[in-house]
């Protein structure tokens, strides 16, 4: 317990309704299924408690609302804070009060492959960074193991084989329950992929970016179509940054508000609320409400309309937002008409 905890001594006991309407769907070919909707943890999840800016109880209450509700995934990296390592530190203090009898109810992830400590050892794909890192990501979460372990980004440099073959070394040092790539081509992935095979740790999950405003995996961009390659190398994704980190959603239609991701400035910034986007995301938000959803809603659904991808990867600042992307679940579907003026909003 923390000494500034409001909760102290309270037990949590999350909702015995939990598993009764979130939809879990199985990852390419393997044996795990991940919730439709996924917290990540890269935002709004660096406690002041350990020199971040944000509130462990805010952090708190999203992992209860997100747990009550059927998301049984939160995704982490080294990285994530700031400072680096405190997101993790955040979710392992939440862990040890909140969640250590359901340790066996949850999918927990961490990555390295991007700046971490200084001089060689703490940055792309090395054995070396990868082990350590891994090793530091435990400590910090308190835990033995994480179930998913990704390599962040590939590395220009080191040798794929020496990458796969420490992910690999994870998964058998009793480390990491599966594997996943993070931010990889799709020729990269075909490679690593079939890397992976061969020393007997398929990979589990691709980590992509993916929205209405950034259709990269679809191939539209040149370099080849990543979705295709999932489906013929049997790896699932879990996309990330679904909402185009809040643009997606009716947050900016009105202006940039305080305390929004945009108005603080770090990946989101004002600049990227342009004319050109908002009038984009008024018509998308009309399609939307014309389908009884929030734009935030039918963005989830949007994405979640590809059977490659397993889960979309949400982040949130305040519960409401859980509440308001889980409900996405409740409709998926999408009529030829919707999707076409959808391509037409996003083609202009
Ligand atoms: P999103 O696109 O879901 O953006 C989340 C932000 O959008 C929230 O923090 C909130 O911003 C706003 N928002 C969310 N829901 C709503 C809503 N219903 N209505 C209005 N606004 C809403 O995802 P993130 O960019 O946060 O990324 C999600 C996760 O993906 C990360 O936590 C991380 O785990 C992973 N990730 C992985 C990367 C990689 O390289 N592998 C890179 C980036 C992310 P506000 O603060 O304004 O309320």
């Amino acid at each position: 317990m923390t000494q500034n905890s409001p909760v102290q001594d309270a037990d949590y006991q999350p909702a015995s309704t939990r598993y009764d309407t979130m939809t879990y769907r199985r990852s390419g070919h393997s044996g795990l299924k991940l919730p439709a909707i996924s917290l990540g943890l890269w935002h709004n999840f660096a406690a002041r408690e350990f020199g971040g800016q944000d509130s462990l109880e805010n952090a708190r209450a999203m992992l209860r609302r997100a747990f009550d509700l059927g998301i049984t995934h939160f995704d982490l990296a080294n990285n994530y804070g700031p400072p680096p390592g405190s997101a993790e530190l955040t979710f392992g203090q939440l862990l040890s009060e909140d969640f250590r009898p359901y340790r066996d109810e949850l999918i927990i992830s961490s990555k390295a492959g991007y700046d971490m400590w200084q001089g060689p050892y703490g940055n792309w794909g090395s054995r070396k960074y990868l082990l350590s890192s891994l090793d530091q990501s435990l400590k910090r979460m308190g835990l033995e193991y994480v179930d998913i372990f990704y390599h962040h980004r590939p590395d220009p440099e080191t040798p794929l084989e020496e990458t796969m073959s420490a992910l690999d070394h994870a998964v058998r040092s009793g480390r990491a329950l599966y594997v996943g790539l993070s931010n990889y081509t799709p020729e990269q992935t075909r490679q690593a992929s079939a890397l992976l095979r061969q020393l007997g740790t398929p990979a589990l999950i691709h980590q992509p970016s993916y929205s209405m405003l950034n259709r990269r995996v679809e191939g539209l961009l040149g370099g080849g179509n990543l979705l295709e390659t999932l489906r013929d190398v049997g790896m699932g994704a879990i996309v990330f940054s679904p909402l185009q980190q809040g643009l997606l959603s009716d947050r900016y239609l009105k202006g940039i508000p305080e305390g929004s991701r945009a108005s603080g400035g770090r990946f989101l910034r004002p600049e990227h609320v342009t004319d050109a986007v908002i009038a984009r995301t008024t018509k998308l938000n009309a399609v939307a409400l014309e389908r009884g959803q929030t734009l935030a809603q039918m963005a989830l659904a949007w994405v979640l309309r590809w059977p490659q991808i397993t889960s979309a990867l949400i982040g949130a600042s305040r519960i409401e937002q859980i509440d308001d992307a889980v409900e996405a679940l409740s409709k998926l579907d999408f009529s030829p008409q919707e999707l076409e003026e959808i391509e037409k909003i996003l083609a202009n």
